[in-house]
């Protein structure tokens, strides 16, 4: 490995380290990323918080704004809206992949990450219970044979997190409950017409729990009543 390889891993594994606290709601949308406070905090030089948030910015996590510096993302209700009818795309065409390509490996895998779930649960830990929603379903993308979709996924998941950070109704959960274990049911059953259509349902179901009606994007602003 030459020393730019190892530069590179560094900056990708602090990027991960970021996009998993905001898969766990540790950081908030909108949150101003300094680049001194991070070099301190994870021990690198700047370049490599640079090249980290550089690499977040290309999956649209962090926004770069010029003299401003670097912000996490701070998705509008438009923005939801897509990430969500890109998922409703993506997603059953994971299940079908799921159904046709799952080992026997897979199916138990799934089935230890339902049972994680169902701990995480059960010990109300909200932040593992969010990380797990998102996991369950790069979980699935893993599985489904198409690189493509996983990278999409890997994106679209920490975006979802966002959202739902930021368009949360207070106690809705990340998943509805037992969603997940129905859907592995299907996929272990092996049927795609059912797993599509619970896939379908469940993400309709987190959409329609938030809170997207709401007046959060600059245009939608009521300046009358603002100004009183
Ligand atoms: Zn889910």
């Amino acid at each position: 490995m030459t020393a730019d390889d190892s530069n590179k891993m560094q900056a990708e594994k602090i990027a991960e380290t970021i996009t998993n606290a905001v898969m766990e709601h540790r950081i908030a949308p909108g949150s101003k990323l300094s680049e001194s406070r991070m070099a301190e905090a994870f021990k690198v030089s700047r370049t490599k918080i640079r090249q980290a948030l550089t690499m977040l910015a290309e999956s649209g996590l962090v926004r770069l704004l010029p003299n401003r510096g670097a912000f996490i993302a701070s998705p509008t209700v438009q923005e939801a809206r897509e990430v969500f009818a890109l998922r409703r795309i993506l997603e059953p065409e994971i299940i079908r992949g799921v159904i046709s390509q799952a080992k026997k490996s897979d199916i138990k895998q799934l089935k230890e990450h339902l049972k994680a779930e169902k701990d995480a649960r059960a010990a109300s830990n909200r932040r593992t219970i969010i990380r797990l929603s998102g996991d369950f379903h790069l979980l699935l993308a893993s599985i489904c044979g198409n690189r493509y979709i996983e990278k999409m996924m890997a994106e679209l998941c920490p975006l979802t997190c966002l959202v739902i950070a930021l368009y949360d109704v207070p106690q809705t959960p990340a998943c509805p409950e037992d969603e997940h274990d129905k859907i592995v049911a299907a996929i272990e059953a092996g049927d795609d017409a059912k797993g599509v259509e619970l896939m379908l349902h469940h993400l309709t179901h987190i959409e329609n729990a938030l809170n997207l009606d709401g007046g959060f994007d600059d245009d939608q602003v009521d300046w009358d009543m603002v100004l009183g």
